[in-house]
């Protein structure tokens, strides 16, 4: 049976700001922090129960028996109060995380909010000063085994840098403005990992880091956005930064094995890793790998770019859901297995094809080596590399 207090919850719980989760956005939340005065929803409340009972106490708005206080508190707080309040100075790189992120995203914005108090005390904000130093995990180039490094983030160099001796010159030296950071923890096998990918040498190059605590994973996440985006603002003074924001790293749009022919007719099925990048769909031979066997610029409609459902397969039983990809440069003939992943890829490059192109959309794309050719492929390389056009580009993002 409904109790009066439960009966004042629902009530409250459908007011503007309370009717979604108070950290996540997720809709209709049934769960509450009862000390907070916060409505939330189940994921949430059970990273609110890991916190502590000093920090959060957690109730089911249903299933829990609530105090006439307790629900005067629910009334007198609510979501829009305490988002003034514990949000009041999130920085604008900060990724404010949707209720289908990485859990370690959700739950380190969750215990920057109540436990450690950042965006009321942003002198706590330790990922702002453009500078950072420490270990992380990293995996090998050529062996599948995580080793220390010694990471160094510098906004003025416009660098990060990794070192296998910390007194020897950097292994590795990648440009911040032209870094993609992305959390990918099921295919990494980590929940507190993160996948770096950059430019080297005309290639795309991924590494793959991880850390224990996921605090650390988190601020340098949100350290090498920051400098990111002091480096964009540098670079388009002019720009709001609500724009420059959405130029910020995001993650994958999509990822998954999908089975690919090679450019002739007789050529067989080859299974491969396929991952969205932005507008870079490259394909691997394995997920882990460090270099992308190829990469397809994907462009605007406009520009002669289309996704089609195919009809014939060409024999290969895994390969029972074809479609092509058709850029100006060549068609590419790709295949799922299933419905629903064939489904999943169209969709998200039709909205890749449909979206316009902006300057950083192309400089993915940029090569350090000389470009030949509008839409040329670099034949140098033995990872086949598709250029955008020149007019697309610009000298920064
Ligand atoms: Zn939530």
């Amino acid at each position: 049976m409904v109790d009066h207090n439960q009966k004042l919850l629902q009530e409250l719980q459908k007011k503007s700001g309370n009717n979604v989760c108070a950290d996540c956005g997720n809709l209709d939340p049934d769960w509450a922090s009862y000390n907070l005065g916060i409505f939330i929803c189940m994921r949430c409340a059970s990273i609110h129960r890991g916190m502590g009972a000093h920090i959060s106490k957690v109730k089911h708005l249903k299933l829990d028996r609530w105090e006439d206080s307790q629900v005067q508190r629910m009334k007198e707080v609510g979501n829009n109060a305490a988002k003034n309040k514990y949000e009041e100075r999130v920085p604008p790189c900060y990724r404010r995380p949707n209720k289908n992120d990485p859990q370690v995203l959700i739950e380190q914005w969750i215990r920057a909010k109540y436990e450690r108090e950042e965006f009321c005390h942003p002198e706590r904000q330790s990922y702002l000063s453009g500078t950072m130093e420490g270990f992380l995990m990293k995996r090998g180039k050529e062996d599948s085994r995580y080793q220390l490094r010694k990471f160094v983030l510098s906004e003025n160099e416009d660098t990060l840098k990794y070192h296998v001796r910390e007194n020897k010159e950097p292994k590795g030296v990648l440009k911040l403005s032209e870094l993609n950071v992305a959390f990918a923890p099921s295919k990494i096998g980590h929940m507190n990992s993160m996948q770096l990918t950059f430019m080297k040498d005309g290639s795309t190059r991924h590494i793959y880091v991880y850390h224990e605590d996921p605090e650390v994973i988190s601020n340098w996440y949100t350290a090498i956005r920051c400098a990111q985006l002091h480096l964009l603002q540098v670079a388009f003074p002019s720009m709001p930064q609500s724009d420059l924001v959405l130029r910020l790293p995001k993650d994958f749009a999509r990822e998954g094995w999908l089975w690919k022919t090679g450019p002739r007719p007789s050529d067989a099925h080859r299974r491969r890793w396929f991952t969205l990048d932005n507008r870079k769909l490259m394909y691997h031979d394995e997920p882990l790998d460090a270099y992308p066997k190829g990469e397809i610029f994907v462009g605007h409609e406009s520009n002669g770019y289309c996704i089609k459902v195919s009809n014939t397969g060409n024999g290969c039983k895994d390969a029972r859901f074809p479609f092509q990809l058709v850029t100006p440069d060549r068609t590419y003939c790709l295949a799922a297995t299933t419905h629903e992943d064939r489904d999943g890829w169209l969709a998200v490059i039709q909205q890749t094809i449909k979206r316009p192109l902006t300057p950083q959309d192309s400089t993915s794309f940029m090569q350090t080596g000389p470009r030949r050719t509008l839409w040329s492929k670099n034949l140098s390389s033995p990872r086949r590399l598709l250029q955008p056009p020149q007019a697309a580009m610009e000298s920064y993002y």
